[in-house]
């Protein structure tokens, strides 16, 4: 790569960073464009990833001043009578990064790299001359680029002016994204977390919706409440219902709102193609988070490192959708497929009647020692020695919920399909090849949810 090879970055995210990063230290000449203004990009609050990216990513480990270790979590179940701790890994395994400091960390590598970064500045156009993305309109103007990565996030509205030949979505669907509301109150003085040794809480399918609440004791000493739900934003009315029950059963949240917010997350397998001739979309802008919880730090630093270490080692100079393309088929090796599948399996589990999730978190299905054999590793010391006896239990239970079961079993054949098909993305780049694949794995999608709904559906009547 030399520095006449011209790249914009627009967004800096994780995806976007770690890319203008790999790419500026490789020798490319990087511009990034930011809407948000120095200083106040990212979210002013910490989220959770595995330490262990940074050195995957092939980029030095933040200071500590940057990340705390993740707290200790308890799944609560929807009925709140059961509750299962969350293995905790050893120490600094799993960290949570200060979002904004996380940014800040990004940018001075990205600076120390030679790139350049343009805050207050918002991209809306993506210049396309016979097909091919050429630049972007920077106040009526063309700015040549040779590549425009498209780092804006899962709306992003560069993807939408791609030539439709090239078949990369346009949006999610509202089915593909959990909205979530998020708020940080102050902590009642004296009192106690809902488990007194836990400092975060989450209910899964609270209130019996289809999305979780939190309740943390954060670092600060403040109390950070998530609620979400898939499909549609949460009303103010719901909002508050859903509050006054975790302040009901939590008793350090108090009523004394310091900020709060609502944002989308995106919890869709990653996007069938993100790339055109002179484009590539990384991080949410392809859809590359865990579809589970919506995870994206990790998976579009991922995902990022795969495109960058990719191009440099090919030296591609001339970034056409074929060029770029087996980049996305190592990902989807590495990680896209396993997605696939947790796409269907969160289409599907949300949507599990509440009093199965009652049923597995009471502790007579899976208990705390259960999940520390099954998650820990053989050599950690918190990991307990096998019992005799401690799956038989499990597979007691399946064997006498013939519906659970069902249920179970439908989720898992779908899924190993959804696994199956995105195992299949062509491995060489052609309009048609791509196009036919991605129709296929669009689909898979579209129909499990329709499957997924219908049968919540018929649950529900019943
Ligand atoms: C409440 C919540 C909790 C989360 N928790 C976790 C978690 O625990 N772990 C985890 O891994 N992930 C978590 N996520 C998801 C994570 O935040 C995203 O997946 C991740 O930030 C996506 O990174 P990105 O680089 O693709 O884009 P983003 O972080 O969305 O960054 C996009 C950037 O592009 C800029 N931008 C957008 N449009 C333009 C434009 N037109 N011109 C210029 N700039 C533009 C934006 O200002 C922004 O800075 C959470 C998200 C939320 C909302």
């Amino acid at each position: 790569m030399n520095n006449t090879t011209k790249i914009a970055v627009i967004g800096m995210g994780q995806g976007g960073m770690v890319a203008a990063i790999k790419l500026a230290q490789a020798g490319a000449k990087v511009t990034v464009f930011e809407r948000g203004l120095e200083g106040k990009v990212g979210y002013d609050w910490r989220d959770d990833i595995t330490a262990s990216v940074f050195d995957d990513c092939g980029l030095p480990r933040p200071n500590q001043d940057v990340y705390i270790q993740k707290a200790k979590w308890l799944f609560v179940s929807p009925d709140e009578k059961g509750a299962l701790r969350v293995p905790q890994f050893k120490p600094f395994v799993e960290i949570s990064p200060h979002r904004r400091r996380l940014t800040a960390y990004f940018a001075d590598l990205a600076v120390r790299a030679g790139a350049t970064i343009n805050y207050g500045v918002n991209v809306e156009k993506l210049v396309v001359e016979d097909d091919r993305v050429i630049g972007i309109e920077l106040d009526g103007k063309l700015e040549h680029f040779d590549l425009v990565i498209d780092a804006t996030g899962m709306y992003s509205k560069l993807r939408e002016q791609l030539p439709e030949k090239f078949c990369v979505q346009k949006q999610p669907t509202e089915q593909d994204t959990m909205y979530a509301y998020r708020a940080f109150f102050e902590k009642n003085e004296g009192a106690e977390t809902f488990f007194s040794d836990v400092d975060n809480t989450m209910v899964l399918r609270h209130m019996d919706s289809d999305g979780i609440g939190w309740c943390n004791l954060n670092d600060e000493g403040n109390v950070d409440v998530l609620l979400c739900n898939i499909a549609r934003p949460l009303t103010d009315d719901e909002i508050a219902e859903r509050l006054a029950d975790l302040r009901a059963m939590n008793p350090i949240l108090s009523e004394k709102k310091l900020s709060d917010r609502k944002v989308p997350l995106s919890v869709r397998a990653g996007i069938a193609t993100p790339v055109a001739d002179g484009y590539v979309a990384l991080g949410d802008s392809a859809f590359m988070t865990i579809p589970i919880m919506g995870s994206g730090i990790e998976a579009g630093m991922h995902g990022a490192a795969i495109f960058a270490d990719y191009v440099i080692a090919m030296d591609i100079q001339n970034f056409t959708a074929a060029n770029m393309w087996p980049f996305y088929v190592k990902y989807f090796a590495k990680f896209g497929k396993g997605f696939a599948l947790l796409d269907i399996v969160r289409r599907h589990a949300l949507r599990f009647k509440s009093k199965y999730i009652n049923w597995a978190l009471s502790g007579k299905f899976v208990n705390d020692d259960t999940l520390r054999y099954l998650m820990l590793q053989p050599d950690d010391y918190r990991r307990p020695k096998y019992k005799f006896g401690m799956f038989s239990a499990i597979l007691w239970k399946l064997i006498f919920n013939p519906s659970f079961n069902c249920a179970v079993l439908s989720m898992a054949f779908e899924g190993l399909h959804a696994l199956n098909v995105a195992g299949r993305i062509p491995k060489k780049y052609s309009l048609d090849g791509i196009a036919k694949w991605a129709k296929k794995y669009n689909k898979l999608i579209d129909n499990c949810e329709k499957k997924a709904a219908k049968r919540q559906a018929r649950a529900n009547k019943k």
